[in-house]
């Protein structure tokens, strides 16, 4: 199964994200991700041996013992990739929270044998895919305020016309 771990944004958050999605539908075309998708990714596993959920699980539990809530805030929009197609996403900005669980996550899943994309965290949440940014001009993003209390094992499923995330086990920070 295709699985990844992620933080959830506290729900004034994802208002807020959500209005602002709804701002580029009127100037920007691409592929919207629904806000109930919204979230910051912390690590990519991809296809994973289903049998080693629970593993995972403890793991991740493991992993977050020790953290608090993060304070988080939404910074500035960025994208990813070519002006025509890009990946476009608004910056969640914690003071080096997300990045210490990131990598306090990441630490654990190379101890116990998982693979996951070694790629430089850069903590974002994806709003749009394949959108063409290269004309028009993007919203002012909007600031918002909040914790990360909740981080996720989520199992997604590709295979419908929209992608599906499970939630397959959460820890909550306190
Ligand atoms: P779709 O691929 O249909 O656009 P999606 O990207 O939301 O949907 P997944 O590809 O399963 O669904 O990705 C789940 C999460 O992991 C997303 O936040 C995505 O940006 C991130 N992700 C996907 N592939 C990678 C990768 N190779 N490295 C790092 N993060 C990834
Ligand atoms: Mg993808």
């Amino acid at each position: 199964m295709r699985l990844f771990i992620a933080a959830e944004l506290p729900q004034e958050q994802l208002e807020v994200l959500s209005e602002t999605s709804a701002r580029l539908r009127d100037a920007v075309p691409g592929r919207y991700v629904p806000p109930s998708n919204f979230h910051v990714t912390l690590a990519f596993l991809g296809e994973t041996d289903g049998s080693r959920v629970a593993e995972l699980a403890e793991l991740l539990d493991d992993a977050c013992a020790g953290f608090e809530p993060i304070p988080v805030t939404l910074g500035a929009l960025g994208s990813f990739g070519k002006a025509r197609r890009a990946t476009l996403w608004q910056a969640v900005e914690s003071d080096g929270g997300l990045e210490a669980l990131a990598d306090a996550i990441r630490r654990r899943l190379a101890h116990g044998g998982f693979s996951y994309d070694e790629k430089g965290f850069l903590a974002h949440t994806t709003l749009m895919r394949s959108a063409d940014i290269s004309r028009g001009e993007l919203p002012m993003p909007q600031v918002a305020w909040g914790s990360v209390e909740d981080v996720t094992l989520f199992k997604s499923d590709l295979s419908g016309k929209h992608t599906v995330y499970t939630p397959l086990h959460t820890v909550r920070l306190a």
